[in-house]
């Protein structure tokens, strides 16, 4: 290739332009993560899937279906990039997931305690009320 500084032909491999020492190659480059074993990069999307139903269905929480839809999309985002085999990008988009996919968790698991207590206390007062009227 030739340098862009200078205009010398200098080897495709060359880093460095020898004749003006200028960088050959855009600071772009080095943003990209290696991935060493692409298998290793799971696209979340089955559990991200099930945690936002669980969401609609059980709960119906507005920040855990939240978390669920961003999930699902970071999930197909990193399917599509890994059949791509786009590894370093699709590792990125797998991270977000991950992160929702335990977000959405954590607020399901919030929002069962919150109604379990409800019903505890609901229950309660029922019971009371039952126990006052048998009077
Ligand atoms: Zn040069």
């Amino acid at each position: 290739l030739f340098c862009p500084h200078c205009g010398a032909f200098v080897e495709d491999s060359a880093v460095h332009c020898p004749q003006c020492g200028g960088a050959l190659r855009p600071a772009a480059a080095p943003a990209a993560e290696i991935v060493s074993d692409p298998s290793s990069v799971k696209d979340y999307l089955t559990v991200n899937i099930v945690l936002l139903v669980l969401s609609v269905l059980c709960c119906g929480s507005v920040p855990s279906i939240v978390t669920g839809i961003i999930g699902v999309v970071f999930s197909s985002q990193a399917r599509d990039l890994l059949r791509a085999g786009k590894w370093s990008e699709a590792a990125q988009k797998s991270r977000t997931a991950r992160a929702m996919a335990i977000a959405t968790g954590i607020l399901l698991g919030v929002m069962a305690l919150l109604l379990i207590l409800l019903v505890a206390l609901y229950g309660t007062v029922i019971f009371a009320l039952l126990a006052n009227t048998s009077y």
